[in-house]
């Protein structure tokens, strides 16, 4: 029997749909069916944005730390609940329960913390002088459209900042992974946050995600996807002039420089790559390697990934689970395919099922060796387990290289020296670069060049994103 979930929190209370349309969620580990969930319908949709536009003058004219004290009670609760978080995301997602509990759970929390601590930073208003004062004004209504594969950590990046600027939300998640956004509403609910300031609607991206960028009374969409539909968006959002940021697609660079630590920095590559079986926008696809090191860049790259368990998303030593869905599972084989006939040479993994699943959908990790930039599996955005070694001669052709990509997401450098890694981390046109073995970081703005997006997601520039200038001018009486 088929779990139903006809759930939409909107103006303060859950709705269900009357007569539904149902979207089927299958586990990708199983291939099976486990619940299906009821697509809101247009009016729903509206109700959401009429709801949002009301309660934005009251919440807007609350101090920042009167909003953080909401967001403080939403992190408690998501972290009350963070085992029922990261089962629902392995569940629907298939990434391992570790990684589900560690990266998709506890990562957004902590980031979600950190929008509580800017609070105390933020300040609404500025004097220049006796005549001016400048204050940040909430951008008004925004509608939240957001991908599966990081599901709570990329409504957290919005819905976090544009609550503590003072800007009611409608949420709209990916249909494959509702879970985390369901709890999320109800943590919006126990938090007694007013009617009308966060609201979700599940669905049809196409339908909804239409209505929220065409309506009128919705300021801003902040969108996290791919760089098609970031097109589409913009185009639906030019009649009504509003505020679009756009966390799209990437194709990233790891450029290997000179270094004595050669085997870290590709076991690092590669696993950074596999991770989330590949389905990661700031993935490091592409690994430049010095052409003198590349055979032995290659073979040290197999064996890292021949090591790598992959398996049962609920057992802790699956590195990698399947990807997420039957969709995704083929259109990243054909790009597989797509590697061999554009002459690529296969180091490891491929299009055969891994031994033992034959029911799921995973790949084995695959790397290409003898890949040219020009080639499509070196261009185009595959999101599986797939990396592409590319060598280079010098450190011109390295970057070269890697700016030569229609996005720009992100990067890593790896060099021994620290004014050649100071070169190579500058040199990238990228919006986000790591340097060596340097991880994550909560509050380091995120965004993309070129065709990964505008925009910035975290830190206190994600902030700002839903923040909107007053300039005020006052007379000064001349004596
Ligand atoms: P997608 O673009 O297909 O869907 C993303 C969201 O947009 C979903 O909620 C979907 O329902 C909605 N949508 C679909 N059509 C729409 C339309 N016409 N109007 C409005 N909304 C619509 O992307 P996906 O397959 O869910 O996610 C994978 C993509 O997301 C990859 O390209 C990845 O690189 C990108 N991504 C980017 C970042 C980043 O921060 N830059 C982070 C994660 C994922």
């Amino acid at each position: 029997m088929l779990q139903r979930i006809n759930a939409h929190f909107i103006n303060g209370s859950w709705r269900t749909v009357a007569v539904p349309e149902w979207f089927t969620l299958v586990n990708p580990a199983t291939e099976e069916a486990v619940s299906c969930v009821a697509r809101a319908d247009a009016a729903m949709v509206n109700e959401a944005i009429a709801a949002a536009y009301h309660a934005q003058d009251a919440w807007g004219r609350l101090d920042f730390t009167e909003r953080a004290l909401y967001l403080q009670q939403i992190a408690d609760y998501l972290t009350a609940h963070r085992d029922e978080l990261a089962q629902g995301i392995t569940d629907e997602l298939g990434c391992p329960l570790w990684f589900s509990r560690e990266v998709q759970v506890d990562d957004p929390i902590d980031a979600l913390r950190n929008h509580v601590g800017f609070a105390a930073t933020l300040q609404r208003e500025k004097s220049w002088d006796a005549r001016l004062r400048v204050r940040k004004e909430p951008i008004g209504v925004c509608g939240l459209i957001t991908p599966w594969n990081y599901p709570l950590h990329q409504l957290i990046a919005k819905v976090a900042p544009a609550l503590l600027a003072g800007c009611p939300v409608i949420v709209k998640p990916a249909e494959q992974t509702p879970r985390s956004a369901i709890i999320l509403a109800m943590a919006a609910e126990a938090a007694g946050l007013p009617a009308g300031v966060f609201n979700l609607v599940l669905g049809c991206g196409e339908q909804i995600g239409t209505i929220l960028c065409q309506h009128p009374d919705v300021d801003c969409i902040s969108f996290t996807g791919s760089t098609r539909v970031g097109r589409l968006i913009q185009r639906n959002c030019a009649d009504t002039v509003k505020k679009v940021c756009l966390e799209l697609g990437g194709k990233s660079a790891y450029v290997i420089g000179q270094t004595k630590r050669l085997a870290e920095a590709v076991k690092l590559g590669v696993e950074d790559v596999m991770l989330n079986s590949g389905q990661t926008c700031v993935a490091l696809t592409r690994m430049l390697v010095p052409a003198e090191r590349y055979e032995e860049a290659c073979a040290l790259a197999a064996k890292v990934a021949s090591q790598l368990t992959i398996g049962d998303p609920n057992q802790d030593e699956s590195f990698l689970g399947p990807v997420v869905s039957q969709q995704q599972y083929q259109a990243v084989l054909q790009s597989i395919e797509l590697g061999l006939e554009e002459g690529a040479r296969l180091l490891c993994g491929g299009t055969e099922r891994p031994a033992g699943h034959a029911q799921g959908y995973y790949i084995a990790p695959t790397i290409f060796a003898d890949v040219h930039n020009e080639m499509r599996i070196a261009r185009e955005e595959i999101f599986g387990p797939v990396l592409c070694i590319i060598p280079y001669c010098d450190e011109d052709e390295a970057l070269r290289l890697a700016n030569d990509s229609p996005y720009g997401l992100s990067g890593r450098v790896w060099a021994d020296d620290d004014a050649e890694r100071e070169r190579l981390a500058l040199g990238i046109r990228a919006g986000l670069i790591f340097t060596n073995g340097a991880e994550w970081h909560n509050a380091a703005p995120f965004g993309g060049f070129k065709q990964s997006g505008y925009g910035r997601e975290l830190g206190l520039a994600g902030v700002d994103e839903f923040l909107t200038l007053k300039s005020i001018v006052t007379e000064v009486a001349h004596d």
